[in-house]
């Protein structure tokens, strides 16, 4: 299993940056965690977007799904196989809320192309040799943090305040994607994020082997933020767009 990390940036993206949206891989299945601005022009570095199994939208902030629009016209003009449609998992009423700004013709298109399906945390979805479980985390009301099992486990948080939910749902994960927004100078600050060192907490908790840290605020200095999670989980990096990482 490999994780290429297509975007890292939280909310706006800076020079030759991507925000959320990470590719995993495994021999031929390919799943797409979030498609944030910038994602697609990435991801066309790797492969042709017509290989993707699935691609997940953990929740309706735009710098998690603002691509969308874009992959679209690729789906819907160039696409290497005609008629291409993509499984799509996301939050309930997602065809609502993207769909908001197309036209009813548009709108028709864009369900041709994406086949919107509720995500459901009771359940376990298979794809090819990966299988996908979610968790609701605390953010934006739902969010879900992401499971993704192999040989390996992969968990990315999504974004999310402190939970404990989340602890327990990375527990043992060989790779822990975790957003650390921001540093402890704004620790206790009124927002659903964590700081590098809270990242680092659950990393610990959950006894996983690798802290991956993302979703770093842009205008943020990443080796302050790299510092304060080593003080508590060691085997922490942040994560930069188009590394490749074994899982
Ligand atoms: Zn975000």
């Amino acid at each position: 299993m490999r994780l290429v990390v297509l975007g890292a940036s939280a909310a706006y993206a800076g020079p030759d940056e991507a925000c959320s949206g990470y590719l995993v891989e495994d021999k031929n299945t390919k799943i797409l965690l979030d498609c944030g601005t910038g994602v697609i022009s990435n991801l066309f570095k790797w492969l042709d977007p017509c290989k993707l199994n699935v691609m997940v939208v953990s929740h309706f902030h735009p710098d998690h799904f603002l691509d969308i629009y874009p992959l679209r016209y690729y789906y819907q003009l160039d696409a290497t196989i005609p008629n291409f449609s993509l499984r799509v998992l996301a939050p309930k009423g997602a065809l609502d809320f993207l769909g908001g700004i197309l036209s009813d013709d548009s709108k028709k298109r864009f369900t041709d192309i994406f086949n919107f399906e509720d995500i459901n945390d009771k359940i376990e979805y298979e794809f090819g040799s990966l299988k996908l479980r979610f968790c609701k985390v605390n953010h934006l009301e739902p969010t879900y943090a992401v499971a993704v099992i192999g040989k390996k486990k992969l968990v990315y948080s999504s974004d999310t305040g402190y939970c404990e939910s989340l602890v327990e749902f990375a527990r043992g994960a060989d790779t822990f994607i975790c957003e650390a927004t921001l540093q402890e100078a704004h620790a206790g600050a009124p927002v659903e994020h964590l700081t590098a060192k809270q990242a680092a907490t659950i990393a610990k908790k959950a006894e996983v082997k690798k802290l991956l840290l993302t979703h770093i605020w842009p205008g943020y200095d990443r080796k302050i933020s790299l510092k304060e999670a080593k003080g508590v989980f060691s085997e922490t990096v942040f994560l930069k767009e188009n590394e490749v990482h074994e899982i």
